[in-house]
């Protein structure tokens, strides 16, 4: 892998730069704008809530700052790397060890187990002892005693902690988590939430969280709002 994509922590830069970013997509012989000139910095090891409503583009945002699709114009700077200017298997490779991601429907794998789903970051970056880690993972989602069971098999709010743990345990510096409590009913989503902001405190670790529940704003240390096709900066 390329020498200049390994991370190299830096304490007064954004971890993440958005710049004028614009996302457009084709409908019939129409085009619709998402995003349109968006500028935005989201702080290095910090909790930033990106709220919206539904069909404002948030998990199109997302997507762009994962590298899972490329703006039209514009560009995504993650850790002082141009994503937008690499190579599609280059912002694989910087997908795979930088970012985790957690999902509004867990997209845990169904013919795995467990332990198997977890696993498989760990392997496709080559990291040692990928079992043993992946049990510690486990244990500290509180389900080390169900390794061997298979998602269908586990509550909503079990199978979102086995996605935190799949989207943590390679410690990526950056772990992107879309509505994850979007499916779950309160009770369950309010632990699924201090779990995800426990871990990625005691990991020191870049969380942007969409979310439809003004209230998480409160735990957050920077808010935006998707609105008009528009990062808005709000306030206290
Ligand atoms: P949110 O996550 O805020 O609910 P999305 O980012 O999913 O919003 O979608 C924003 C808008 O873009 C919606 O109107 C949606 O229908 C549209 N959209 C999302 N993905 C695509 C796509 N791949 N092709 C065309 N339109 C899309
Ligand atoms: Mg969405």
């Amino acid at each position: 892998m390329n020498e200049s994509l390994h991370f190299q922590p830096s304490t007064n830069t954004p971890l993440i730069q958005l710049k004028n970013l614009t996302m457009q997509y084709q409908e019939g012989v129409q085009q619709r704008t998402i995003l349109n000139a968006v500028d935005a910095l989201f702080p290095q090891g910090k909790f930033t809530v990106l709220l919206g409503q539904s069909g404002s583009g948030k998990s199109t945002l997302l997507n762009l700052i994962a590298g899972l699709d490329q703006p039209e114009q514009g560009e995504v700077w993650v850790a002082n790397q141009n994503m937008t200017a690499m190579s599609e298997h280059e912002r694989t490779l910087f997908r795979r060890e930088h970012i985790g991601f957690v999902f509004q429907f867990f997209n845990l794998l169904p013919t795995l187990s467990l332990l198997e789903n977890v696993i498989l970051p760990l392997q496709l970056n080559k990291i040692k002892n990928a079992k043993a880690v992946a049990m510690e993972w486990l244990e500290r989602v509180g389900l080390a005693d169900r390794y061997a069971a298979y998602p269908d098999r586990l509550s909503g709010g079990e199978q979102q902690r086995v996605a935190i743990a799949r989207a943590m345990l390679h410690q990526p510096m950056l772990v992107l988590a879309d509505e994850p409590t979007g499916n779950l009913d309160t009770r369950t989503g309010d632990q699924i939430t201090e779990l995800l902001l426990e871990l990625v405190k005691a990991e020191k670790q870049t969380l942007v969280m969409v979310t439809h529940n003004p209230a998480m704003a409160a735990f957050a240390d920077k808010v935006y709002v998707l609105d008009g096709q528009k990062l808005h900066e709000k306030n206290g």
